[in-house]
């Protein structure tokens, strides 16, 4: 089981912001800035584009209304949704807080 799918399970701690049955969302362990967020499918799954049509549109509402519920707790001008997956093994969206246009400079 790869590191983000344990944290979906529980057997690894995170801080959680959201959660469903599908769908699962934490703090970054080494974030960017404040409120750095990570959302992910629950089930083992590479990039967002080995997941199916359904999966991926109800994924990416997911990560839409966690951004939404984001902006209300870190104030910020937007939240970015950047899609990495250089690291970990597991589809995830990273949801990124900006407090002006100096901070796309990540
Ligand atoms: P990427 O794969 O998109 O390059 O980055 C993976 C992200 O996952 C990084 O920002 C890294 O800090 C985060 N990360 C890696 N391991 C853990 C962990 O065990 N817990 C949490 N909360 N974040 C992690």
């Amino acid at each position: 089981m790869d590191i983000f799918s344990k944290i979906a399970a529980g057997e690894i701690p995170s801080y959680k912001c959201a959660e469903n049955e599908q769908f699962y969302a934490f703090l970054d362990i080494n974030p960017l800035m404040e409120g750095h967020t990570l959302v992910i499918p629950r089930r083992e799954v590479d990039y967002i584009f080995d997941m199916n049509d359904d999966e991926l549109a109800a994924f990416q509402l997911f990560a839409k209304r966690v951004a939404q519920a984001v902006k209300t707790a870190c104030p910020c001008i937007k939240v970015a949704q950047v899609v990495l997956g250089l690291e970990v093994p597991h589809a995830h969206i990273h949801l990124l807080p900006l407090n002006s246009e100096d901070d796309a400079d990540f």
